[in-house]
């Protein structure tokens, strides 16, 4: 079978598109955790499947590291491919497709993280020693008037609900179920957010 062109990314695409990333980057390590980096949003997925979230809870936990396999994107994002945050090149790769929810989730995760340390400082004990690290390079704990101002965010609920999932999905002793599982869900909230009913 030949590889299916996605030169030209379409709502009846997008999912075969991200689904061939999952297969054939997914392996690769993440940088510092026992996990792949499949594993790791799909053990984030998994854990909001299992709390009985909504499908674009479900779905932003399971792409919010896709903006990581930025090399993928380079026929739609032109001017910036090498040093791109990985959060902005995932909202960005999945804006025309996914419903603004979705992309904020996947847009701030990374404020999401400087944001709960500085808000909740009880938060710090949830990360993994790799993304205290990381941490430090983001910019640390955000101040108050960063704060205020992320707290002005319409989705920082869900925003914040998505990183607690992406902490979660760190565990070396996790089966999940593979992509092809959340494939039709992830078509749905597509298909909804072009009803414009989201
Ligand atoms: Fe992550």
């Amino acid at each position: 079978m030949s590889k299916p062109d996605y030169t030209t990314l379409t709502p009846e695409n997008i999912v075969a598109f991200l689904g061939d990333i999952f297969t054939r980057r997914g392996g690769e390590e993440y940088l510092g955790e026992p996990v792949t980096m499949a594993e790791h949003m799909l053990q984030g997925a998994h854990f909001a499947e299992q709390a009985g979230e909504p499908e674009v809870i479900i779905v932003s936990a399971l792409l919010h590291d896709i903006g990581h396999f930025t090399s993928e994107f380079g026929t739609f994002s032109m001017d910036d491919t090498t040093d791109k945050f990985h959060e902005d090149a995932g909202a960005e790769v999945l804006g025309p497709f996914f419903p603004n929810l979705v992309t904020d989730c996947v847009r701030y995760h990374v404020a999401a993280k400087r944001y709960l340390c500085a808000a909740k400082p009880s938060y710090l004990k949830r990360l993994s020693e790799a993304s205290i690290h990381s941490l430090n390079l983001q910019g640390g704990p955000m101040s108050a008037d960063e704060v205020a101002e992320f707290e002005e965010n319409p989705n920082l609920k869900e925003i914040v609900k998505v990183r607690y999932y992406d902490d979660a999905g760190k565990r070396d002793d996790l089966e999940t179920k593979p992509f092809s599982h959340y494939a039709p869900m992830v078509q749905r909230v597509v298909d909804t957010h072009f009803e414009g009913d989201v």
